[in-house]
């Protein structure tokens, strides 16, 4: 197979490995200090305020899901062309799954396909940038607003990439933006995802949700703290951590986010070049 175009392939250099051999032979594999500083880069990397890392792209969505609180008849909005965990997430959370239509020529959601679908029931709605295009936003979002409808930006092609002055990620236009570090993304840590949002409340959820549930914050307790070991499981969460091993190899990533996505912009614009003659096929708006 070895003249077969694979679907996507990871760019693994020295100093990833060096990263991640390190990280071997430290204290910590899980849950130590490359989390955190992980999870600071790519906050600021987008321009958010909090970053949520978690041991994919799929758990960032069903944590993202699971802190709108959404009862059974809720609906929320994805589109028609998309991976399929965007429309799984709110299928584990017990809501309705309503497909919209997209552009034809972009692959993305538009205001007029939302406003197709909207009803009295619509909770939120689940942007996808497809390829790294950002969805018109601004226009999005000021329909959602009106309809008290929350956005959450299923932002795995899109790291990196910016709408006008905005980067994506950065929670202007939404509530939370969910990015994947699974190998055929632009950064990888083997699986991974982080959730973004400026919203304090909701950072606290999403850290809890990832967690198994488990709250330790002194000002959240129930209980009083018996000692620095105390915690409570205030809800049902999940395992959901990323390692540190993983935070290794995507704070060496990170660094390179830059060249990654000139790379591939590059490499677009060279699909384009050699499919322009082939008739039936034109590249995407
Ligand atoms: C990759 C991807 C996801 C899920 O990410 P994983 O890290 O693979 O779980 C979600 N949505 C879209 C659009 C994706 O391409």
């Amino acid at each position: 197979m070895a003249d077969f175009l694979p679907y996507g392939a990871q760019w693994i250099e020295d100093d990833d490995v060096a990263a991640v051999v390190e990280c071997l032979r430290s204290d910590y594999l899980t849950t130590g200090p490359r989390v955190g500083e992980f999870e600071r880069t790519v906050a600021d990397a987008v321009g958010a305020r909090h970053g949520i890392a978690c041991s994919s792209g799929t758990a960032g969505l069903h944590a993202a899901a699971h802190v709108l609180d959404l009862a059974p008849d809720d609906e929320v909005v994805v589109p028609a062309v998309t991976f399929l965990a965007t429309a799984n997430c709110i299928h584990y959370c017990g809501a309705r799954v309503v497909f919209c239509d997209v552009d034809p020529e972009s692959g993305l959601m538009r205001p007029e396909d939302l406003e197709r679908v909207l009803t009295a029931r619509t909770r939120a709605v689940f942007p996808v940038h497809l390829t790294g295009r950002p969805v018109d936003l601004d226009r999005l979002a000021s329909m959602a607003c009106e309809a008290e409808v929350r956005i959450v930006e299923d932002a795995a092609h899109a790291l990196g990439a910016r709408l006008g002055e905005h980067r994506i990620g950065d929670g202007h236009h939404s509530v939370m933006s969910v990015f994947s570090f699974h190998p055929v993304k632009h950064v990888t840590t083997g699986e991974g995802g982080l959730v973004t949002t400026s919203d304090d409340e909701l950072a606290h959820r999403l850290r809890r949700f990832v967690s198994h549930g488990m709250e330790r914050e002194p000002a959240h307790l129930e209980r009083e703290s018996e000692g620095p070991w105390y915690y409570e499981q205030q809800e049902l969460g999940f395992n959901y951590r990323l390692t540190d091993i993983q935070c290794a190899l995507g704070l060496s990533q990170m660094a390179k986010l830059e060249r990654f996505v000139t790379r591939r912009r590059q490499l677009a614009a060279r699909y384009d070049d050699l499919l322009a003659d082939v008739p039936h096929v034109r590249p995407v708006a």
